[in-house]
């Protein structure tokens, strides 16, 4: 921070203090300078041109299984969002979950929530409850607007103060093809560790809203740490801190949790 102290003014500090958006799940605090609109509809370019480019799988029972976990995690957040009154914030919201047949293990969301999920990841999820674990993940990475976040630090970065307020789309443009590369490259796309662990507590809410027991999860991320070494390295894994810590943290955020799925109708 100290650096762009040095870049930014005092307008422009204060306009960035202004830019920052509360979670009204986390309550955690991020820099959010983008327009949604303008990224949503960027991402959703993305995204077409992503699917255009791959083998999208529909009428399988796996394919229905990522809409169904999809919707069920999609309405939940829906259903939250407008319980406390923020249903606005979702309104640049589009929904799509589409199944790639693709042996990486991997699954992502870009803004507007347009979610991929691969087959590779399939065998490690195994059932609707793992990939809710997943699709909870990241579909909150969307929610959280953590693109917005790392497109704001992009700007701040590149162009400093001068950016502010006056991004040109060209601009924008670039910046976002750097967060969110072509193609079949959106699977090398890498958020911060502080996204990461806020799109794990912020998924495990949002499943266990849905009605999916949050136990899973743990267990979830252990074949996923342990598929890891021969598949490369997928989203989930990128930036994450150790297993030892993302243990800590699910059971840290679990009594919550376990709220959220009784009041869903789960049994505990
Ligand atoms: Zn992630």
């Amino acid at each position: 921070m100290k650096n762009v102290n040095r870049i930014l003014g005092i307008g422009a500090l204060s306009m960035m203090m202004m830019a920052c958006t509360t979670n009204p799940i986390t309550g955690r605090k991020s820099l959010q300078l983008a327009n949604d609109q303008e990224i949503a509809s960027m991402a959703l370019q993305q995204y077409r041109e992503t699917l255009t480019k791959s083998k999208v799988i529909s009428g399988t029972t796996a394919a229905k299984s990522v809409q169904n976990v999809g919707a069920r995690i999609k309405n939940a957040a829906n259903n939250y969002y407008r319980s406390i009154g923020r249903e606005s914030d979702l309104a640049n919201y589009q929904w799509e979950f589409n199944l790639i047949d693709d042996k990486q293990v991997n699954a992502w969301c870009m803004p507007g929530g347009k979610v991929a999920v691969y087959t590779g990841i399939l065998p490690i999820s195994k059932t609707d409850t793992g990939l809710a674990v997943v699709l909870g993940h990241e579909v909150s990475h969307a929610l959280a607007g953590h693109g917005n976040e790392r497109i704001s630090q992009a700007m701040v970065a590149q162009y400093g103060g001068a950016i502010i307020g006056s991004t040109t789309s060209g601009q924008m443009a670039t910046i976002f093809q750097q967060v969110y590369p072509i193609g079949a490259q959106v699977a090398l796309l890498k958020y911060g560790r502080s996204q990461e662990l806020e799109a794990d507590e912020m998924g495990l809410y949002l499943m266990s809203m849905a009605g999916y027991d949050p136990r899973e999860a743990q267990p979830f991320w252990q074949r996923m740490e342990s598929s890891s070494s021969s598949s490369g390295t997928p989203e989930f894994l990128s930036t994450h801190p150790s297993p030892e810590n993302r243990r800590a943290d699910l059971n840290k955020h679990m009594p919550k949790a376990l709220e959220y799925y009784k009041n869903a109708g789960g049994k505990i």
